[in-house]
């Protein structure tokens, strides 16, 4: 149990820890781009300048003045291309695969691709009359921040990847650390159930005992008198019954390796049936078996009864007389399937989880006084995960019910 919260807790713990980090990832990244593009398009837009600032600008045609050169101004991953008024290309200078069409309006264009490029688009002013008289075009292979992004993903992703290694490790540490109080208090409390329930045996014996010592002697005792007596020595019965009850809940998952033994799980349900046969016959109860002779199963005898009587007792309990309950063995794999189907009373849908929860029912009328501590289900239960099973139960309201037991095989 506390192996699953300290699982939980430790992967919620790291899925906020691995978001906040992949968010911050995100923003560096987004940041360092936009930082990135903004460095290239002001280095883009200096070179489209003074590219501008060496056209003549003659009869209504552009030229380039005869002493510039291009090469001074631009480096091997960029290019320069002018265009007149009209978007039409007039000389171009450097390599690029740049294909995007000129756009005017548009200062900062990025073609993507295996090879991204970033061009920026500088309009060229005649210095006499401040007239609109062409554009350069500077563009630029992102090829280089290109890998300087990759660089960038591949720290960020190491540095991510190293932190959760880390900090998972710190969280196995923390979460083993918080949890050891919260295992101790637990613990203590259980040994606490278990030794106040043990405690209880002896006084409660005596009680029963001088209880009953009475009633054996009615003539000496009054018809009131017996009543009484009566009725403490089967309140002693079921508060006897409730303790043990309760010590075997404290007790369940500390089945120690000795208590497991190869036992024939066929033998042990033949057995409680034959206990509960004058039980059902008394309540006109019909009993269909279907048992798989010699099922072998490890495991502990005095629990595995235990299972099966408390849910024996809650089938001819709630079941009406008349009313039949099937007792049936399967196998499936490794698996082996013990169904107990009744024709009782049905537990209500709103329930149905409720019913292997410690001191639920359904009813809640049906008191220590009419046998049944509320603690029947939540003991099965126990003592099937204990065997690395599971109990399960479909049930319909005045129909009946099915729990279905599943423990594994050797
Ligand atoms: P109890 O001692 O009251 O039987 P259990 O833990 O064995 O306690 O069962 C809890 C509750 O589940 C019962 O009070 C009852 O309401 C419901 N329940 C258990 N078994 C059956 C059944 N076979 N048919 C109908 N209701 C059942």
């Amino acid at each position: 149990m506390f192996q699953k919260i300290r699982y939980r807790l430790l992967s919620s713990y790291l899925v906020v820890f691995a978001s906040l980090l992949g968010i911050f990832a995100i923003a560096v990244r987004f940041a360092f781009t936009r930082s990135l593009t903004e460095q290239i398009t002001d280095k883009l837009t200096a070179i489209g300048k003074g590219a501008a600032a060496n056209v003549e600008f003659e009869k209504g045609r552009l030229t380039i003045e005869s002493d510039f050169r291009p090469q001074d101004l631009i480096a091997y991953h960029q290019a320069l291309q002018w265009f007149d008024t009209q978007g039409n290309l007039i000389s171009q200078q450097g390599k690029t695969s740049l294909i995007l069409p000129f756009v005017p309006n548009k200062i900062v264009q990025i073609q993507t691709g295996k090879i991204p490029i970033q061009a920026v688009t500088v309009p060229i002013i005649a210095s006499d009359n401040s007239q609109l008289v062409g554009y350069v075009r500077v563009s630029q292979s992102l090829e280089e921040s290109h890998e300087t992004l990759q660089q960038l993903d591949l720290g960020l992703g190491g540095g991510i990847f190293i932190t959760l290694v880390l900090s998972s490790i710190g969280g196995i540490l923390l979460t083993r650390q918080a949890m050891q109080p919260i295992e101790e208090s637990f613990a203590r409390l259980k040994q606490f159930t278990a030794d106040a329930s043990h405690e209880l045996r002896s006084p409660l014996m005596a009680i029963k005992i001088n209880a009953e010592l009475p009633l054996e002697y009615p003539e000496e005792i009054g018809p009131k008198d017996a009543e009484k007596f009566h009725a403490i020595a089967n309140a002693t019965k079921q508060m006897t019954r409730l303790t043990e009850d309760m010590l075997i809940l404290a007790r369940t998952d500390r089945v120690s390796n000795q208590d497991r033994n190869t036992l024939n799980l066929t033998s042990i349900l033949e057995n409680i049936i034959k206990l509960y046969k004058p039980q059902a016959e008394a309540k006109q109860i019909h009993l269909k078996i279907q048992l798989t002779p010699n099922i072998q199963l490890i495991g502990d005898s005095v629990q595995l009864t235990r299972l099966f009587t408390n849910l024996l007792e809650n089938a001819l309990y709630y079941t009406p007389s008349g009313g039949i309950v099937e007792i049936k063995t399967s196998r499936v794999g490794s698996q082996l399937y013990v169904n107990l189907q009744d024709t009782g009373v049905g537990i209500a849908p709103e329930y149905i989880d409720k019913v292997f929860e410690r001191f639920w029912r359904a009813d809640q009328s049906r008191s220590y006084w009419s046998g049944g501590s509320g603690l029947g289900l939540a003991i099965a239960q126990a003592i099937a995960q204990n065997h690395g099973g599971l109990i399960s139960v479909t049930s319909q309201l005045g129909v009946g019910s099915c729990f279905t037991v599943r423990l594994p095989t050797p």
